[in-house]
């Protein structure tokens, strides 16, 4: 899904397309309280409304995420770090 171009407010690196975790073959729109992570700086942040407005999700607002989310994220930030280390090595 495309969106207005807009920075990190962590990292700072211009992001344009949202893409879903999930791949369903479909363009999906996120809903509120859906979360979005910065591929570059692993940033989270929870969509507010429909207009793609977010925040920053704090250390206690990840705390207070159902157990399975949390951990589903754990294995994204992993693949995160993975890509990013084999984009590094050249792989
Ligand atoms: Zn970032």
């Amino acid at each position: 899904m495309r969106q207005t171009k807009r920075k990190c407010p962590q990292c700072k690196h211009e992001v344009d397309e949202i893409s879903s975790a999930v791949d369903t073959g479909k363009i999906v729109a996120p809903n509120p309280g859906d979360i979005t992570m910065c591929l570059y700086c692993g940033l989270l942040e929870q969509f507010t409304d429909t207009t793609l407005d977010r925040r920053v999700l704090s250390g206690d607002d990840i705390n207070a995420l159902p157990p399975k989310l949390r951990e589903q994220l754990a294995w994204y930030e992993i693949a995160r770090l993975q890509a990013l280390k084999n984009r590094s090595q050249g792989a």
